[in-house]
């Protein structure tokens, strides 16, 4: 029974994916100083709800960044309740089978319904974090990666992610849209999905999201602790957040929300999401980590397996927890 006990043991801890301890070999040259000016940027627009003149504004300046950059641009349009809404995808050269997703949304929740004065909750929200702050990551990473990894990668930014419950709207229209207009063999093509939602605030605390794929975020939170980020990306166990990375993990995606929660900071849906919240040490932690991920990433055919995030070891540790309990019993009849 003990022999049992400890191949079970052998077994769980052989099923944790032990990760390469990464090599510290590449300097990553995102700069958070250019991020916050991304983020200040879209912010300066104002309020950036779906189907608005502002979030139009903001669509054309973070075209003209990704084509100054040299990526190419294409607008997915739809309609959804009678709104016009886009999706921005960047693809470097004319590759459009990258392995590698990069997204964050750039519209802004229409009405700050977690105001604590009433008359303030219909109000629309500047969105510095929650919004801005994942695009201004994105933007500067798209300048920062060397062009050698570009065609790796696919940048998409998400329209009307941030209008659930106000007006008959569901969350996360545009990523849904995205995967459904994938072909079978696209998704077959892209390895992993990483999303980037509210990562600016001045004390960013990252905690794993538990809807996402294991192993993808074991590998970037393995790369976080070797460039010393583990201060940020804690190694804490979060909750599961309706996302934009859902669409993505149903289509069987391996994919992974960076994300600020449990709990939201406190100006979350408020009309104090502005950006004196956020700060350019924080765009660069969660820059760097990215930048070095891409990198490392690009450079091996590492696979993520679909899993079903903490769940996955459900049955070991319940298998566990029998052998235990007869081992226990049989003991006792000695
Ligand atoms: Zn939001």
């Amino acid at each position: 029974m003990l022999l049992q006990l400890r191949s079970c043991l052998l077994l769980l801890l052989m099923t944790q994916p032990v990760w390469p301890i990464v090599q510290a070999t590449y300097t990553p040259t995102f700069d958070g100083s250019q991020a916050f000016v991304y983020l200040n940027s879209q912010c300066d627009f104002g309020p950036r709800p779906p189907g608005s003149d502002n979030l139009s504004l903001c669509r054309a300046y973070i075209v003209g960044c990704m084509t100054t950059d040299g990526w190419n641009i294409t607008l997915q349009n739809f309609t959804y309740l009678g709104v016009p809404c886009v999706n921005i995808i960047g693809r470097w050269g004319s590759s459009d089978n990258a392995c590698l997703i990069l997204g964050a949304h750039y519209d802004t929740r229409p009405q700050a319904d977690q105001e604590s004065n009433p008359t303030n909750r219909t109000k629309p929200v500047i969105g510095a974090n929650d919004g801005a702050s994942g695009v201004a990551v994105l933007l500067e990473l798209a300048c920062a990666l060397p062009e050698e990894v570009r065609g790796s990668v696919e940048f998409v930014f998400f329209d009307a992610e941030d209008s659930g419950n106000i007006n008959s709207w569901q969350w996360i229209v545009g990523s849904t849209y995205y995967v459904g207009q994938l072909s079978s063999d696209r998704k077959t093509t892209i390895r992993a999905m990483i999303l980037l939602d509210m990562v600016g605030d001045t004390n960013v605390r990252l905690l794993r999201e538990t809807s996402s794929t294991k192993s993808l975020q074991d590998y970037l939170w393995s790369i976080a602790e070797d460039i010393g980020h583990n201060g940020t990306f804690l190694d804490d166990i979060g909750a599961s957040i309706l996302d934009d990375h859902r669409p993505f993990l149903s289509a069987g995606i391996p994919s992974l929300d960076i994300i600020q929660h449990n709990p939201f900071p406190s100006y979350w849906h408020t009309l104090e999401d502005t950006p004196d919240k956020c700060s350019a040490g924080s765009l660069e932690i969660v820059g760097q980590v990215l930048e070095t991920f891409v990198v490392q990433y690009a450079n091996n055919t590492t696979s993520f397996s679909q899993d079903t995030g903490f769940l996955a070891y459900v049955p070991l540790l319940i298998l566990l927890f029998v052998v235990c309990l007869v081992a226990y019993s049989r003991l006792r009849q000695r």
